[in-house]
């Protein structure tokens, strides 16, 4: 028997190939999944008690002929009658084909590369294709159906004696690499590695006699029941850690994970892991895998997790992600805004259950889930609300502090005259070294802020926690970080302040901007001190890092220069300024190398001139 296949197109079959160039592969995934439709149809069918035959072995195997460039496709599933494969085959699969094709027409280019294309998808990489089917029902004869990419079809009588349907691929000769034993294992690794029925490609082979050789025994390619689909209570840490392992076998094991199961208002199941996190950007985003019913889709979840989530690794499955739309619609789609919504939420959840429950482990992960918390925080509103009751600061000491307990705990020493409290922090402990210590001495605590996010995320925290002010331990002298009352500043002319500004700027090096500022810190303080404006300084670092404020990015460095006129040094300089410059110069190299500044010749000079003053 001939027949025309039922769609408009005249010939859709050049135009399939044509628009779906970059994503042929997938044709093997659409048709094992068929596959493995049928044969768990086919089990439910036996489990009912409707069918009430033998069930045999149920799997799908891959048979590749690679000298005649023939690809098969083989289930013991429902398989279908004559009848079946006109409807379902010829006007279904066609036509639904056509239809997609007309819907999509203008946007083709932009429909994310994976949708369920179907049976016909097989015409990709295909000459002719064959489907010889059996079916379950009794007395059904087997058929074959054959088509050669035009929109005519045979449909036949087949001699296949058992259940099940075997679909034929005589592979195109622009698409021989389908008929390369490596591709095909390469792709059913890709896509069939946790379909739900054993997909076997060829014979396991073993090394005898330093050559391999097969064996009798199947090569499974698949594990049928990965961990994300089943019960969390039956699996131990060591399981996570395996299947983590199966995954990325070349990354350092997770810090945490966190599994997934909803069946109600959708459907999603998945694990996904905490990974070691040190720079953020060394991170591969796209690792997380999204599987339909454990079918692998794409490794590209950016619309459907949240951008910060997108650091997570693992796998999620979901059949209520719709597959064949473009990523705009996706963004808009309203299950996927509640699986988005849903996954921030668990993560959340997650996070603040080990920061209740196991405080010394979340502390001890801190540093490696720091970046991923804080970029979080930074990005998502409603994580960033549940963030912060469990977000840590660490201080200078290693000490740890949840938010909560931090102010509780500066609060009475670092609240300023006009009642803020002002957290003291440090970024580079060693250079800022002398600075941390006067802050310390004076009862002050100094937070750590060496992350490559923490100026982003000190003004996120003045923002969300009132009457806080963050300052950089070295932005001023220990006594104005936080002011608690007015203090005199020195009595000077203006021509002397003048004076000062360039005795001054004629010790410091070039290529700088300086602010000379006189003021009574007391004979003990030292003689100068040299601080950066806290906002101009972080506003430079924001925009280094990208933040649309390249503007001060381009300015010099500033620098304030703080005199303590108190200071015995600063008054013998300033009383015989003629010719004091030594002094002077000793004094000013002092306070930058204090600070990391003083560098080559001048650093050089300073520790020849050390040892001249000592004599
Ligand atoms: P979809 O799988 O999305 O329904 P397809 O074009 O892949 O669309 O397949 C159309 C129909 O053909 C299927 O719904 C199924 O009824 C039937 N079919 C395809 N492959 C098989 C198979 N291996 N065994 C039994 N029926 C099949």
């Amino acid at each position: 028997m001939k027949g025309k296949i039922g769609v408009t197109t005249e010939n859709i079959f050049p135009v399939i190939k044509q628009f779906l160039y970059s994503d042929h592969e997938i044709f093997l995934r659409e048709l094992v999944a068929n596959a493995v439709d049928a044969s768990q149809k086919m089990k439910a069918l036996a489990s009912s008690g409707d069918f009430k035959g033998e069930l045999g072995d149920i799997k799908v195997s891959i048979e590749l002929d690679e000298n005649e460039k023939i690809l098969r496709i083989i289930d013991r599933g429902i398989g279908m009658t004559e009848e079946e494969v006109d409807r379902y085959i010829n006007q279904i699969a066609f036509s639904s084909a056509g239809e997609f094709l007309e819907k999509y027409k203008d946007q083709i280019g932009s429909i994310i590369g994976h949708f369920g294309l179907g049976f016909y998808s097989a015409f990709m990489v295909s000459k002719k294709v064959t489907i010889d089917t059996l079916s379950w029902v009794e007395g059904a004869k087997a058929v074959r159906w054959t088509c050669d990419g035009s929109p005519e079809y045979t449909l036949e009588p087949s001699d296949k004696t058992d259940r099940g349907t075997v679909i034929s691929l005589y592979i195109d000769d622009d698409s021989v690499e389908f008929a390369q034993k490596a591709r095909i294992s390469q792709l059913l690794g890709k896509y069939c590695k946790f379909m739900p029925v054993p997909v076997v490609f060829g014979k396991k082979t073993e090394w005898k006699d330093g050559k391999s050789v097969e064996t009798g025994e199947d090569n499974i390619i698949n594990s049928i029941e990965p961990i994300w689909t089943r019960t969390p209570s039956e699996l131990k840490d060591e399981d996570y850690l395996k299947f983590y392992r199966e995954l990325y076998p070349m990354e350092e094991e997770p810090m945490f994970w966190i599994h997934l199961n909803v069946d109600y208002p959708f459907n999603l199941t998945g694990v996904l892991y905490f990974p070691k996190i040190k720079e953020r950007m060394s991170i591969d985003k796209n690792k997380i895998q999204l599987y339909c019913n454990q079918m692998f889709v794409t490794e590209h979840v950016d619309n459907i997790v949240p951008d910060f989530l997108t650091l997570l690794h693992g796998v999620i499955d979901s059949p209520d992600i719709p597959l064949n739309v473009s990523r705009s619609y996706l963004q808009s789609d309203s299950n996927v805004k509640k699986i988005s919504t849903y996954i921030t939420k668990k993560v959340s959840d997650r996070l603040e259950e080990i920061f209740k429950e196991h405080r010394d482990q979340f502390e001890q992960k801190w540093d490696n889930i720091k970046l991923f918390i804080e970029y979080g925080m930074l990005s998502d509103e409603k994580f960033c609300e549940r963030a912060m009751n469990f977000a840590l600061l660490k201080n200078t000491e290693g000490k740890y502090f949840s938010l909560e307990d931090y102010r509780k705990a500066v609060e009475p020493e670092q609240t300023d005259k006009d009642k803020n409290v002002v957290y003291l922090y440090a970024t580079l402990p060693q250079e800022q070294y002398s600075f941390i210590e006067a802050a310390k001495n004076k009862g002050y605590d100094v937070l750590l802020m060496d992350c490559e996010l923490d100026s982003h995320f000190v003004n996120l925290l003045e923002s969300k926690v009132e009457h806080t002010r963050f300052a950089r331990v070295d932005s001023d002298s220990v006594d104005n970080l936080i002011v608690k009352e007015e203090k005199a500043k020195p009595e000077m002319s203006e021509d002397d302040k003048k004076a000062l500004d360039e005795l001054f700027k004629s010790a410091l090096p070039e290529g700088n901007d300086y602010m000379v500022e006189p003021q009574n810190l007391g004979e003990n303080s030292a003689p100068v001190l040299i601080t950066q404006n806290e906002f101009m300084r972080r506003y430079r670092e924001m925009s280094a890092m990208g933040g649309g404020m390249n503007f001060y990015g381009s300015l010099p460095q500033s620098y304030n220069i703080i005199v303590n006129m108190e200071n015995p040094l600063i008054g013998k300089i300033w009383a015989d300024r003629e010719n004091q410059t030594e002094l002077l110069n000793q004094v000013v190299d002092l306070a930058l190398l204090g600070c990391g500044l003083l560098k080559g010749k001048k650093l050089a000079d300073f520790i020849a001139r050390s040892e001249k003053l000592l004599k």
